[in-house]
């Protein structure tokens, strides 16, 4: 089924969607992006998702392309046209289209795009048989607080995974795990949950934002601080946060099996903590 998806103001069926080849996202990765889940037909964490936006644009200097609330109404009209009721929405934001030149062009409106992507969050057989992860280097730039569209290394990473039967590669730097291809990465030990603090090295994950408060709520200890693929191997549990993932555990990292190679009770809470607040909207 063709899609109706979202270019510069308008709403086009997705194979007559155009985008200039002088896009400078296409051409330098000069762009951000967000992805929001849909649940329910509604948006899942949009106000995190607008505000890490936000941030993101104003590190690299793009011009907002328009308000929250006219970003939020354009996702909604997605929803609709697409009668989305599960699954996520993609929305990025680039310098522009323009002779191609390092420097910013001058008098050059941002572009802005969106799709949808149907698909099964809450009921995701993954989250029942958990996945496995393995290492890579992180090999990626030093602001990966930007989340930009300039995304090799993350290519890269997952490729590897996925030619070697897993579901995701937690990049590791100096010998401590940073986060995962797309997603953020913690273990659990003696029922702490240990995840790496936020800096210019990790994305700020929405879905680790509302964990760090649903950890809090339910009296689940966070502990921020780094890690080794040595420690993960002998932890309890594992687990990844994603906008497309939820809370997703992990029974398995460079083949060696994490907590008897079954998903782990914390995991699980958690997951069912994510849940439920999604379910109330
Ligand atoms: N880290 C990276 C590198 C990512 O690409 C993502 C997914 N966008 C995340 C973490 C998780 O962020 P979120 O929970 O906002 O999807």
């Amino acid at each position: 089924m063709s899609r109706i998806v979202f270019v510069n103001g308008s709403y086009v069926p997705e194979g007559e969607a155009k985008i200039s080849v002088f896009d400078r996202g296409f051409i330098f990765g000069d762009g951000i992006y967000e992805v929001t889940a849909v649940v329910g037909g509604r948006l899942v964490d949009f106000d995190s998702h607008m505000e890490r936006l936000d941030r993101s644009l104003r590190e690299v200097r793009i011009a907002r392309p328009a308000s929250t609330d006219a970003l939020r109404a354009m996702h909604m009209e997605l929803v609709k046209k697409n009668s989305l009721k599960e699954g996520w929405i993609y929305m990025q934001v680039t310098r522009g289209a323009a002779d191609r030149d390092f420097k910013f062009p001058e008098g050059v409106a941002p572009t802005l795009i969106a799709f949808t992507k149907a698909g099964a969050l809450v009921d995701n057989p993954n989250a029942v048989s958990g996945v496995k992860v393995v290492t890579v280097p992180d090999i990626r730039w030093l602001r990966r607080d930007i989340k930009t569209v300039m995304l090799l290394g993350p290519v890269l990473g997952k490729q590897e995974a996925h030619e070697k039967g897993a579901f995701e590669a937690w990049m590791v730097e100096d010998g401590k795990v940073t986060e995962g291809t797309s997603s953020n990465a913690y273990i659990v030990k003696d029922g702490k949950v240990i995840t790496r603090g936020l800096s210019n090295r990790i994305l700020a994950g929405c879905t680790r934002k509302a964990l760090m408060r649903l950890a809090q709520e339910h009296k689940v200890t966070i502990e921020e601080r780094l890690f080794t693929p040595e420690e993960a191997y002998a932890a309890d549990e594992a687990f990844l946060t994603s906008a497309t993932t939820f809370v997703m555990p992990i029974v398995e990292i460079d083949g060696k099996r994490i907590g008897g190679g079954q998903p782990g009770p914390v995991a699980r809470a958690l997951r069912t903590y994510y849940l439920d607040e999604v379910a109330k909207g």
